[in-house]
């Protein structure tokens, strides 16, 4: 097999990136997510994957959640709507589980939405059990967050019997594989987090901190990435009905690694580091 290039991106194609807003934009130029996560469980995970999609600035952050993450959401950021309606991209499953009847019913019809919708998704921690069976044949457009543990049980599921020890030692040729497989763009967290389409480039971000191995870190990240795809989901979903523009080929994976190295330059900022 052809090794894949692997890139790095810099600050500057960061900036590049990172929608600014501009005189003429209001909330829905500027994107608008739609946020199902969290659980009575793991509230917690809902405030966290907002506040990554917040700060990374977007027009409007919808959640779609039970009562309890609600409340809690709403306490910490006043500005989220928990109303459904217009929605150009999605953050599926951050917390989500383990009431899992209940909730993954609600993700998986919020996935199915989407993906009729050609809206960007994506799909991280109880969102990714649903795609042992359910979902095949995934647009680049659908991202994947999965850590170590969540990829391999992801490929063991799909017939790939894999441990959480392999996909540690070769991220960069797992992450390739679910692509191919899914058919999505899949982010690999980790010490080196990598960032994999089915085809293009492949990124690979090990600028983070150990102080990021905490648990909610990955919440954030979902959000953030949400955030950066909802700021392009006009694009991302075009007129095209499914197939990305050609200015868009490759987008997700880029907005799936500027989201990770914003999120490790964050952590280290935070911990004093440069
Ligand atoms: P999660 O496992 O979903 O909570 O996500 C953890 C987040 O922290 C991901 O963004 C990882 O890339 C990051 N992370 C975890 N451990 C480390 C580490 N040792 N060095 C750098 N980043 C890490
Ligand atoms: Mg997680």
């Amino acid at each position: 097999d052809a090794v894949p290039a692997v890139c790095r991106l810099t600050g500057d194609d960061v900036t590049a990136l990172w929608p600014v807003p501009g005189p003429g934009d209001h909330k829905y130029t500027r994107g608008v997510l739609g946020l199902v996560a969290g659980s009575q469980t793991y509230p917690g995970a809902a405030v966290l994957a907002a506040a990554g999609a917040l700060r990374t600035g977007l027009g409007m952050v919808r959640y779609l959640g039970p009562e309890v993450p609600t409340a809690l959401v709403h306490q910490r950021f006043p500005e989220v709507v928990a109303v459904p309606g217009r929605v150009q991209a999605w953050v599926l499953g951050p917390g989500v589980g383990p009431e899992p009847s209940v909730r993954s019913e609600e993700v998986g019809e919020a996935l199915a939405a989407a993906l009729a919708a050609h809206r960007p998704v994506v799909l991280d921690a109880g969102a990714l059990a649903l795609l042992g069976e359910t979902f095949t044949d995934l647009p680049a457009t659908v991202v994947l967050t999965p850590h170590a543990g969540e990829l391999a049980a992801l490929l063991t599921a799909r017939g790939e019997e894999t441990s959480r020890e392999d996909v540690e030692d070769a991220p960069a040729r797992h992450a390739r594989l679910a692509a191919e497989i899914t058919g999505a763009t899949v982010l690999l967290k980790g010490a080196t987090t990598v960032v994999a389409a089915p085809d293009g480039p492949l990124y690979a971000q090990a600028e983070a901190t150990g102080w990021l191995a905490t648990a909610g870190a990955g919440d954030v990240l979902a959000g953030m990435v949400g955030a950066l795809l909802a700021g392009y989901g006009d694009l991302l979903s075009g007129e095209l009905h499914g197939a990305l523009p050609s200015d868009g080929a490759g987008l997700p994976a880029r907005l799936a690694a500027a989201a990770a190295l914003v999120h490790g330059r964050a952590a280290r900022t935070a911990a004093g580091l440069t």
